[in-house]
């Protein structure tokens, strides 16, 4: 990290205007765009900084929604996901209107409640180049897509995969009512395995890899690429990369 410089000092912590919510490093916090139309931007707090004249400034790396990436808002990304990029900024603490908590996948697919400040990561995003990280990720069902958490799965009691109820000819309240639910692979084979008496498995969900879903991102790029003509906004946004952060 760059030495402080003369005439600044670091601070240890931050109280929001207005309230007693005190931001440390390592903390996510909300921060109010120029624009009160859009939602608020998501930032992890790096460093705290104040000058002589008592400014107080934070070294944020930005969090990106699913529809500011390359790629745009996919069917299976949550509603609160966010991806960690690797843009930074450094802007006026006064901006920050609030604390939030960006869980790991994991924590949040626990979550009981959902509250307004409970976002979640699973991606790190190259702003520049709109490269993921983890570029392969489990998929599931029929459709061969990463599991969206807020959408419900059944899982099969013979393969152990996991279904949408609409990918398998259902509607989710039937889904709710089920108490055994087999796909059509299994079901379709369950009496002969049944005779057998054995229990085969597909192969390890984890090794279900995303190669197909890359395939399919990188069809729809390319598509999308080619339709830029049409939308000026779109071209600016994928040549820049970085979606440049305008606070009031
Ligand atoms: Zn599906
Ligand atoms: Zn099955």
């Amino acid at each position: 990290m760059a030495k402080t410089k003369p005439g600044k000092k670091d601070l240890d912590s931050y109280t929001i205007k207005g309230t007693n919510k005190i931001v440390r490093p390592g903390d996510c916090v909300l921060m109010r765009p120029s624009d009160s139309d859009k939602p608020p931007y998501v930032a992890r707090v790096e460093k705290i900084e104040a000058d002589n004249r008592n400014n107080v400034k934070v070294r944020v790396r930005w969090y990106y929604r699913p529809e500011e990436s390359i790629g745009g808002r996919r069917q299976f990304h949550g509603a609160k996901e966010l991806f960690l990029s690797d843009h930074y900024d450094v802007q006026s603490a006064h901006t920050i209107e609030g604390k939030c908590t960006v869980h790991s996948f994991k924590n949040y697919t626990k979550l009981e409640n959902v509250g307004a400040e409970d976002y979640f990561c699973r991606f790190e995003y190259k702003a520049a180049t709109g490269g993921f990280t983890p570029d392969r990720v489990a998929v599931y069902c029929k459709c061969e897509m990463p599991y969206n958490p807020d959408d419900l799965m059944v899982q099969c009691e013979g393969c152990k995969d996991w279904f949408h109820p609409s990918c398998m000819g259902m509607t989710i309240e039937q889904a709710k009512k089920l108490d055994h639910f087999l796909c059509s692979d299994c079901s379709s084979d369950d009496d002969a395995k049944r005779s057998l008496n054995t229990f085969p498995l597909s192969p390890p969900v984890e090794l279900k890899i995303w190669s197909h879903f890359l395939t399919l991102f990188s069809r729809q790029w390319v598509t999308r690429n080619s339709r830029t003509f049409l939308n000026k906004e779109l071209y600016k946004r994928e040549a820049i990369g970085k979606i440049e952060r305008t606070l009031v």
